[in-house]
């Protein structure tokens, strides 16, 4: 019985989506994944990139899974996947999918790289959205969008697109800064702050509240201010370059 506890205890499951993999040796890939019950795990996938591998396309990115591990002394070893939403399939066949969910996916791995607190709810944000944009519900970009607010808010944050973002005062207000949080009041915005249109600003605001019908019906041109003013927040944010926000494309 002994025996049989002490494997328990070394062998567990989690609900986990791929955020990406590198390889390992000749046939191996280190898999670094983000789990509904831990937040990030990274782990090794034997065998995974001979094509007799009893995982196939299991463990690409962006798929999920629900899946065994035994602990390691180092990482952790993937004994087990049983996909869950295969989602990686449609997102791989389409290049804009493709580059907005890896940005998706760097931008989910910094955020619980330190907090694992908000891991659950970062987990089930990033699963949602790779969900929409597995099956084309919005504009890649606009799912983006709405996914790097949300994930903000989630990690503490939220940015305001009505009320002045420093003093409250109630908005609208013309001015942006991604430094006090969003929207900015004449008085409390600092100099060179940008002026995005008002219907940018409302854009905003729907992506983050998840307003599909307001953001879906957008025009071009607010689109594109409201990705520069996102990017420009979310790069404040993290201190950090989000690299792969540099390759989504934007028309
Ligand atoms: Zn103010």
């Amino acid at each position: 019985m002994s025996g049989r506890s002490s494997f328990a205890a070394h062998t567990y499951r989690v609900d986990a989506v791929v955020l990406r993999t590198h390889k390992l040796g000749e046939a191996d890939r280190i898999i670094t994944l983000l789990s509904s019950e831990r937040g990030q795990i990274r782990a090794v996938a034997k065998g995974v990139r001979r094509t007799s591998s009893k995982f196939g396309g299991r463990l690409e990115p962006f798929m999920v899974s629900d899946l065994q591990l035994v602990s390691g002394r180092t990482l952790d070893i993937i004994s087990q996947a049983v996909t869950k939403s295969p989602y990686g399939q449609s997102i791989a066949a389409h290049y804009d999918r493709y580059t907005v969910a890896t940005a998706m996916a760097e931008t989910a791995e910094k955020l619980t790289d330190a907090d694992a607190e908000s891991a659950g709810a970062q987990y089930r944000l990033l699963v949602g959205a790779l969900g929409a944009l597995a099956r084309g519900e919005h504009a890649a970009e606009l799912i983006l969008d709405s996914y790097l607010l949300r994930a903000l808010a989630t990690a503490g944050w939220a940015a305001s697109f009505d009320a002045c973002a420093r003093c409250g005062t109630e908005g609208p207000h013309s001015a942006f800064s991604a430094a006090l949080g969003g929207a900015v009041c004449h008085d409390c915005r600092p100099p060179g702050s940008p002026s995005p249109a008002v219907q940018t600003m409302s854009l905003l605001a729907a992506l983050l509240s998840g307003n599909w019908s307001v953001a879906d019906n957008s025009e071009p041109a607010h689109r594109r201010e409201a990705a520069g003013l996102v990017a420009s927040f979310v790069q404040w944010h993290l201190e950090r370059n989000v690299r792969s926000l540099r390759l989504v494309e934007r028309n």
